[in-house]
């Protein structure tokens, strides 16, 4: 699984990292991937993340 995040499109809204927060953090007004991230353990918080971003900038694939 891959895990991208659209950097021109985040809002550093902080979604993310409270749905998933094993996942994403907020780094310097962004959102980002944190090191070491279990894609596949957090698949279903992944999911919940992706779709409740608000201007859709968190892609699965
Ligand atoms: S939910 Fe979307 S806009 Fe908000 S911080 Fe995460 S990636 Fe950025």
């Amino acid at each position: 699984m891959k895990v991208k995040i659209n950097q021109n499109k985040c809002l550093g809204c902080g979604m993310c990292a409270i749905i998933c927060p094993n996942v994403f953090e907020i780094k310097n007004g962004k959102s980002q991937i944190k090191k070491k991230a279990d894609f596949e353990k957090n698949k279903k918080c992944l999911d919940e993340a992706s779709k409740n971003c608000p201007v859709e900038a968190i892609s699965l694939s």
